[in-house]
């Protein structure tokens, strides 16, 4: 199993909530900072299915920008990530506009914040409202999605998206078994029925899929939620067949005839009746007490589920009196998540190794007994850096506690000390990089060691796999195997080898045919011509991310241009830092970088990038207004108003009838897509931004 490296990214992960009470943070800035950060998250969890932090931590970030939100309610925008629910919808799958918005549901993480929720209920709905009857359900980790019938027919399901605009999946929702395709006919059936529910896979589908792909050595998935979220959102319907999804329905959208409802419990009593799956652990109950309770035996059984759980969701009963309490612009009042508190399993800690990335940061982890914890088997677990090792005092030998919050990270949370072996030594950090040798450096105020020889193979292996991977030059067939394979037969010494592959000693090869050395010849070949901005986040500088490689791409339009520029120069482009500028200097100044580039520019690989230069565009959106909302990839907002001016456009900050059309990126604001969407202001995604630019056509 590889070892965990931890991303190079430089943006703030984690909440420094110390900090502002201390009142040392701009709230104006962390604010923006917290969105920016929640976003890249959103989007990865969302949009990629591809979180790369915990949701705890992920929860910690939100609730931080809610609590400086509640002290700052001047600071509250619509498109804040408090206000918004959910991810972009796809480009790739056809969007769809929920009649009924799809919501999130806020969360209490205790019994004190459960019994707060119930009290707000009471208040809001008047001291004679007597007591508040509730439905208890699981709460499924799977991913929302709306399943419509017409006339019996299922005619469209689609994912939640952003809550108002989903994605089409309907090719993919009838091949999964659990759905049907048509409802009974009777007198029950309504005409018009929007079944609300979660697709998810069964944690047995999950291993045996993931026991397939090791055998056949690929890479297995992290979770089963991800995975059911990877499987569902596919263009081949057919890979969605082949995933085993289930389905159990909890709510309704629009519905129309059908039976008069006045509860919820009625409502699933009618799906049932409809033969759609509901769940059977559900429970009607009077008081909060019976709900905590409720809440705290799930807490206990969720592991004899063959799913996975991440909480209980609480809903009030009574639909007339749902209609009172209404929604907050991300969640219904009436109901609440109780999420249950990260998971914890204990095993033993083997031996800590240390394993060095592609920027020679070392970073310790725990080879730990294997232990099946928060959906997947965990076998290592990274420890970060020596204070961390130290601050938790785990020693191989210990029994540890590990941790994984119902998805991707797990954390060695400490050592359970009762069962610490007499006499059992402290770990020291090495001296010297495990693979090469090289004395380990600590620079002041860092808290993580480096391997600083640049020609460590494992820096090297990992800056190769960086460069082919997909932010950078993105080459399929080129992932961690074949690098150590191409690295130990002295194929390949550092990113400029790329490009030099001997195909025909390949051929030899084991595992190689012929077929699957011309793929991979015509994939590096294809990376030739990616845009620079692909090259630059592949050369792995640090601290330089997809952003600011962008940034530097449209800024200097060429590689030479780039390398021949001063730190101020650099510094000087809008979203670079002295940070990231100077990293860029450094690079670019060192002899054996110089020689990459020099073999890349041989091998005949793009080095040119847009120029700033728009004043000469043609004019495509002469006079016309075109307004964004949301983050495109690639663009900042700055700069996606300059495209629109430099042909001859307008992009102003609200929407009219005369708009247009509405550009929506990552995290647009909900308010303007609904205007968009009731003046008839026509929705475009990236791509379709582009095609309008070059031709001034929606
Ligand atoms: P949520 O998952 O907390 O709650 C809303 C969802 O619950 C609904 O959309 C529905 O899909 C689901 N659900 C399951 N069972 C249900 C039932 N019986 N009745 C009603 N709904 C039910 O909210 P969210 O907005 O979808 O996502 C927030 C969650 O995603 C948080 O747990 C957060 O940590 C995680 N997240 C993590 C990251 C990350 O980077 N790790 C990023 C974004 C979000």
């Amino acid at each position: 199993m590889p070892a965990p490296e931890e991303p190079e990214d430089p943006r703030p992960r984690t909440a420094h909530p110390d900090a502002t009470a201390r009142g040392e943070v701009d709230p104006v800035a962390r604010i923006d900072e917290l969105r920016e950060t929640i976003r890249h998250h959103n989007a990865l969890y969302y949009d990629q299915d591809s979180p790369e932090i915990p949701d705890s931590e992920y929860d910690e970030l939100l609730r931080e920008l809610k609590r400086l939100e509640e002290l700052h309610p001047d600071l509250v925008t619509p498109d804040s990530p408090s206000q918004t629910v959910g991810g972009t919808p796809s480009v790739v799958l056809p969007p769809v506009r929920h009649h009924v918005p799809m919501m999130s549901l806020d969360n209490a993480m205790n019994e004190d914040e459960l019994r707060a929720w119930g009290n707000r209920l009471g208040r809001q709905l008047g001291p004679d409202a007597g007591s508040v009857g509730f439905v208890c359900e699981l709460k499924i980790d799977g991913l929302a999605i709306s399943v419509r019938y017409e006339v019996g027919q299922l005619v469209l399901a689609a994912t939640r998206g952003n809550g108002r605009v989903g994605e089409d999946v309907t090719a993919n929702v009838h091949a999964i078994a659990d759905i049907p395709d048509e409802l009974p006919p009777g007198s029950s059936t309504p005409e018009i029925i929007e079944v609300r529910g979660e697709v998810y896979m069964p944690v047995p589908v999950f291993e045996q899929i993931n026991a397939e792909l090791a055998a056949a050595g690929e890479k297995t998935y992290v979770n089963p939620r991800n995975t059911a979220a990877g499987s569902l959102r596919q263009k081949d319907a057919g890979i969605t067949a082949k995933r085993r999804l289930s389905f159990w329905s909890y709510q309704l959208g629009e519905m129309q005839g059908g039976p008069r409802l006045a509860t919820h419990h009625e409502t699933l009593e009618l799906l049932a009746r409809l033969g759609l799956p509901v769940n059977p652990n559900i429970a009607v109950l009077e008081t909060l007490d019976q709900v905590y309770a409720f809440c705290a035996r799930w807490q206990q059984l969720r592991h004899d589920l063959d799913y996975e759980i991440d909480g209980v969701v609480v809903k009030v009963d009574d639909l007339a009196r749902r209609d009172e309490l209404g929604f907050t612009s991300k969640a219904p009042r009436w109901a609440i998540a109780y999420k249950f508190p990260p998971e914890e399993r204990t095993t033993r800690l083997h031996a800590i190794q240390v394993s060095i990335g592609r920027t020679g940061r070392a970073t310790p982890f725990a080879m730990l007994a294997p232990v099946f914890v928060g959906g997947s088997t965990v076998g290592v677990a990274t420890l970060h850096n020596q204070d961390q090792v130290k601050h938790k005092d785990v020693r191989p030998g210990d029994v540890v506690i590990v941790r994984k919050a119902g998805d991707v990270i797990p954390e060695v949370v400490g050592p359970v000390l009762s069962e610490r072996p007499a006499g059992l030594p402290e770990w020291v950090f090495p001296d010297t990089c495990p693979v090469c040798r090289t004395r380990l450096v600590r620079a002041e105020g860092e808290a993580d060691h480096r391997c600083p020889n640049e020609s460590c193979p494992a820096r090297v292996a990992g800056a190769i796999e960086h460069f082919a991977s997909r932010g950078g030059m993105d080459i399929e067939g080129f992932g961690e195997s074949r690098v150590q394979l191409f690295q130990s037969l002295g194929m390949v010494h550092d990113v400029g080898d790329v490009y030099s592959l001997d195909y025909g000693r390949l051929e030899d090869l084991e595992g190689f045919g012929e077929i699957s050395v011309a793929n991979l010849r015509s994939a590096i070949e294809a990376s030739k011509r990616r845009p620079l901005a692909n090259l630059l986040v592949g050369l792995n500088i640090r601290h330089l991310g997809p952003a600011g490689a962008e940034a530097l791409a449209r800024h200097f339009g060429h590689v030479d241009a780039l390398m021949g520029a001063s730190v101020d120069d650099i510094s000087s482009v809008e979203g670079i830092g002295p940070i990231i500028a100077a990293s860029v200097r450094e690079w670019f100044a060192l002899d054996a970088n110089r020689a990459i580039i020099e073999k890349l520019r041989a091998a005949g690989v793009n080095f040119a990038g847009p120029t700033r230069e728009t004043t000469a565009l043609p004019k495509t959106l002469d006079g016309k207004a075109v307004v964004v909302t949301g983050t495109l990839a690639g663009y900042s907002r700055n700069d996606a108003e300059a495209a629109i001016k430099a042909r001859g456009g307008k992009s102003p900050s609200s929407i009219s009838a005369k708009t247009m059309a509405l550009v929506v990126g990552e995290s647009p604001g909900a308010s303007k897509l609904a205007k968009a969407e009731s003046l008839g202001v026509p929705i475009l995604d990236q791509d379709a931004f582009e095609h309008l630019l070059e031709t001034g056509e929606v």
